[in-house]
């Protein structure tokens, strides 16, 4: 009550922003992860891997967009990219050059995209990904698994089993979803065995992300290849997470190629974006030539300013080389974490892979968000910027300096927790 209280009296500025906003928005906001109580913090800018609130105050930016912010608040390729777009114009109704190049990329970057279609969000991916495997198989059903999260709308439609730390707040559409327990292949194989002939879809992310940052066992991965071949379902890698870990995504990193891949949030340099592909027999299905082709269109599916925007990203910022240094200073967070909380006796662990990490807390299940509450208003204190869950993600203006203070902060903050508990 006292950190909440000290909160409040700190930030009068988004209390108000906050008050204001929920005239016209339910809850004050329109991204549901994003509203903490009492009020959520309202953010006026940032530069670098700085963001400054309403009332001033500034923080290192450790959260970076739930992964999608990897470039840091103002990047001047990017900056510059988009200005140069800007001055020829936004919406043409038409292609241009830009859209190819960027599909160029993505197709040689995944070893399991031979063509790819882009949309405008991650949700919107997935959806549009399990429509055209549904298609391809002419079956119905979709195994997904416990904790998985591929976007909120889908979360709504595969809620009410249990885990996934979307389902509390789901709407429950009736679907029909298979939901599978995650890394575990016999388990998986059980629940679909039965019904294998009406299985179109398998979709899975290479590492937990929403679900706390769970790795796949390289071998769950493996098995769910083996097995949609053998039951003749489309296996598809939810990759808008794990493509920050290196180039081509944790798919390469394994060496295991999936049928279909979605990707979204950072490829699109900054703007909304999601992006579907998979292999040629699959995706072809929308190619206006054929004579039964599918139909998929969208207003901003192929804006300019995104295309010259994600195309500049991977060109310039995500090389093999800065993507690696990324993915090795998360690694090294994450270590320095788990060894000071371990030293300070403090109840929290660091979960993920790479530049994405979760902390989690270890008390008894009543504690535990009481305890990451006063985890994160120690944070903000100290001058980071974090989810309240516990979720964090590197960028590249993020330097080694910053880790170790940000580690050295979060053993300050973790002491209040012990002290509290
Ligand atoms: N898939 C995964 C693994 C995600 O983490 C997310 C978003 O966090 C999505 C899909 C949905 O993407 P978007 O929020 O762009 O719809």
């Amino acid at each position: 009550d006292a950190a909440r209280e000290a909160y409040g009296a700190r930030n009068p500025n988004s209390l108000a922003a906050f008050k204001k906003a929920t005239n016209s928005l339910p809850g004050g906001g329109t991204r549901t992860t994003l509203i903490t109580l009492p009020f959520p913090l309202f953010i006026e800018s940032g530069a670098g891997a700085t963001v400054t609130d309403l009332d001033g105050h500034k923080y290192t930016d450790f959260l970076s967009d739930f992964t999608s912010g990897i470039y840091g608040k103002s990047n001047e390729i990017l900056r510059q990219a988009i200005t140069t777009a800007l001055a020829s114009g936004m919406q043409f109704g038409a292609h241009t050059t830009h859209e190819a190049r960027l599909a160029d990329h993505l197709t040689s970057r995944f070893p399991s995209m031979d063509l790819v279609r882009f949309a405008n969000s991650g949700t919107e991916a997935n959806l549009l990904a399990i429509t055209t495997a549904l298609k391809h198989t002419k079956r119905t059903k979709v195994v997904v698994f416990s904790g998985g999260y591929h976007g909120s709308l889908l979360a709504h439609f595969h809620a009410g089993e249990p885990a996934g730390n979307n389902v509390p707040g789901a709407l429950r559409v009736p679907f029909d979803f298979i939901i599978a327990p995650y890394n575990d292949v016999e388990g998986t194989k059980a629940l679909v065995g039965p019904v294998a002939n009406d299985v179109g879809v398998i979709l899975v992310e290479p590492m937990l992300g929403a679900g706390g940052c769970i790795p796949a066992d390289p071998a769950f991965l493996l098995g769910l290849r083996d097995y949609t071949k053998e039951i003749g379902a489309v296996l598809i890698f939810d990759e808008v997470q794990t493509s920050r870990l290196a180039p081509g995504g944790r798919q390469t990193l394994l060496g295991i190629t999936p049928d279909m891949t979605t990707v979204g949030k950072f490829f699109g340099g900054g703007f909304a974006f999601g992006a579907f592909g998979g292999k040629e027999e699959i995706m072809s299905i929308f190619d206006v030539r054929r004579p039964d082709h599918v139909n998929h269109g969208g207003t901003f599916n192929n804006s300019p300013l995104t295309m010259v925007a994600g195309s500049t990203a991977i060109e310039q910022i995500l090389t093999a080389e800065r993507m690696a240094d990324l993915n090795d200073r998360g690694d090294r967070l994450r270590e320095k974490l788990n060894s000071a909380f371990g030293g300070a006796g403090a109840p929290f662990v660091a979960t993920g892979l790479g530049s994405i990490i979760q902390i989690h807390c270890h008390l008894a299940k009543d504690d535990v968000l009481p305890a990451l509450e006063l985890l994160y208003f120690g944070m903000l204190e100290r001058g980071f910027w974090l989810a309240q869950r516990g979720t964090l993600a590197l960028n590249f203006e993020i330097t080694d300096k910053d880790v170790d203070e940000f580690v050295e902060a979060a053993v300050e903050s973790a002491a209040a927790v012990v002290k509290a508990s």
